[in-house]
């Protein structure tokens, strides 16, 4: 059996709490290796490291810092397909899915090439008599990220890129359930010109993550995972004064107007509620048609779509739509949610819990399942399912379906397809969700936007990626100063005035 390590002051080190979890092969329900679990002493090892290889990296100057950078990017490209095919083999996504998975990190990384830009400070010239005012974006120092297995390359890199552009060391406490990708990309990073002890990956679990948010030396904790972890993260870590973002679960709603063109919005529907087996924090899983004939359309056309997904392991090549969930257990949930939705009135359209595949009956395959009559009081749309159920909530009217949106404690993403300008431009001014797509179902902005969403889906004041990292990742310190003048009339120096 694998044994896999942590990464820590540029060796892989092994385990040595004696604690791991099992790694699996979501296609075969395989264990394929064993993640240590972190004690707080084996954290202690990382931090001193990166205490040490720290101020070094933060008064390097922000342009070389960017070419480690660009090396790091090309070396992405170079072994795309090596980290792709781990990170299928762990998690369990479709070989496509996980390029893009990595690629959406690449990009955050050459956001942060533009360092020397982005961390210019402000400048106020003879702000009074011989005085001066500026601002410096100084790095925190030692930064620690928390990250969940959905996005095992992306978020890790959304993370770390900014951290490291601003000068920071960073320590990384991945998802035990895919590990072995965040190593290789540390791994990477160091080929790239990273100095020792600047990005180091700690394995773990919860005493990993409580070693993070009670270590003095920790200046600030990225989360993103559960909503229950990311508040336990973000109370604890704030009360422990360390500054805290985390990013927490989601229910995405699509409102789909009588005017929609409905073959176009059921696509949207396929793959943005049943890609990645529906383990995406921006999948949507709520379909809200407005009015009963735009339900019936879209039901209509939902249904031989759905039929007609192929499910199978990542090894099947690109034509299949995708594969296991993460685990048994999620596997496990799934069908009891979708069991609690039967119990509790809502209509299963599409029913996909017989499904099973040849060869791999052991593995986390879930089929897709469509739902209908679908009430905001049922356990199906008050909780995320996170696996291939869409669900559809009829809404009356317009308003209907907006003040759903609204209410519900999610608040990540949303979409409208419509083709009503009026009607776009309304919902995008009124929601109270983070990020909003038109006609566009997974609206996740680019790396030169921010991410981030609202209500229980983000805590803290600023998003990922985009400017708001290179704020959360410095300190701004201004400075004062103050220049006795020591010019006499006549343009010669009087140095006895500056006595
Ligand atoms: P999770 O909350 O179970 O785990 C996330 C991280 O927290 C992991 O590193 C895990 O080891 C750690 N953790 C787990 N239990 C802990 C505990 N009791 N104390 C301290 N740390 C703990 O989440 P997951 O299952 O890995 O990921 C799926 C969740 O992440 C979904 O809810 C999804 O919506 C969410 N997510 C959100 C975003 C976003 O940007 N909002 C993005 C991706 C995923």
């Amino acid at each position: 059996m694998k044994e896999l390590t942590h990464y820590i002051n540029g060796e892989h080190v092994k385990g040595t709490s004696g604690r791991f979890a099992d790694v699996f092969n979501p296609a075969t329900g395989e264990v394929q290796a064993k993640c240590p679990l972190a004690s707080a002493a084996e954290l202690e090892l990382a931090v001193k490291a990166a205490q040490a290889a720290q101020p070094a990296w933060g008064a390097t100057n922000p342009q070389r810092r960017a070419r480690v950078m660009m090396k790091f990017v090309d070396l992405l490209n170079r072994d795309m397909d090596k980290l792709a095919e781990a990170l299928s083999a762990e998690h369990g996504k479709t070989f496509p899915d996980a390029k893009g998975d990595i690629q959406r990190g690449l990009e955050v990384i050459e956001y942060c090439i533009g360092a020397p830009q982005l961390l210019k400070g402000e400048f106020t010239d003879s702000a009074g008599p011989g005085i001066d005012m500026y601002s410096m974006k100084q790095p925190l120092g030692v930064t620690a990220g928390i990250t969940p297995f959905n996005f095992p390359a992306m978020i890790p890199m959304w993370m770390f890129g900014p951290a490291l552009a601003c000068g920071n060391a960073f320590i990384l406490k991945p998802s035990e359930r895919d590990p072995s990708v965040p190593l290789m990309l540390a791994e990477l990073f160091e080929e790239a010109g990273l100095p020792k002890g600047l990005l180091q990956v700690v394995n773990g679990d919860k005493e990993a993550v409580d070693a993070i948010l009670y270590h003095d030396v920790i200046q600030s904790i990225g989360f993103v995972g559960s909503t229950p972890i990311a508040q336990y993260i973000y109370g604890t870590g704030c009360s422990q004064g360390k500054r805290v973002q985390c990013f927490g679960g989601a229910k995405n709603h699509m409102i789909i107007m009588p005017d929609a063109d409905m073959d176009q919005a059921a696509d949207a529907l396929i793959g943005a509620g049943y890609g990645a087996a529906g383990e995406r924090c921006m999948a949507i899983s709520v379909a809200v048609p407005v009015g009963e004939e735009t339900a019936d359309r879209l039901i209509e056309k939902l249904v031989p779509r759905i039929e007609k997904l192929k499910v199978g392991p990542w090894t099947s090549g690109n034509d299949v739509d995708y594969g296991p969930v993460v685990t048994a257990e999620a596997k496990q949930r799934i069908l009891g949610l979708v069991q609690t939705g039967i119990d509790q009135g809502a209509e299963l359209v599409v029913d996909g819990r017989d499904f099973s595949l040849q060869g791999y009956e052991d593995g986390f395959f879930v089929g897709p399942h469509l739902f209908d009559r679908v009430t905001p009081d049922m356990d199906i749309y008050k909780q995320e399912i996170f696996g291939p159920v869409l669900t559809t909530v009829r809404a009356g009217n317009y308003e209907e379906a907006l003040k759903l949106a609204m209410d519900h404690e999610y608040g990540n993403g949303t979409a409208i397809f419509t083709r009503d300008g009026d009607a776009a431009r309304d919902f995008a001014a009124r929601i109270n969700i983070g990020m909003v797509g038109i006609n566009v179902p997974i609206p996740v902005p680019l790396a030169y936007h921010t991410f981030g969403g609202w209500k229980k889906s983000g805590f803290g004041d600023l998003n990922q990626h985009g400017p708001d990292s290179f704020k959360f990742y410095t300190r701004t310190k201004t400075v004062t100063s103050r220049w006795p003048s020591g010019i006499k009339e006549g343009g010669e120096f009087n140095f006895k005035a500056m006595d």
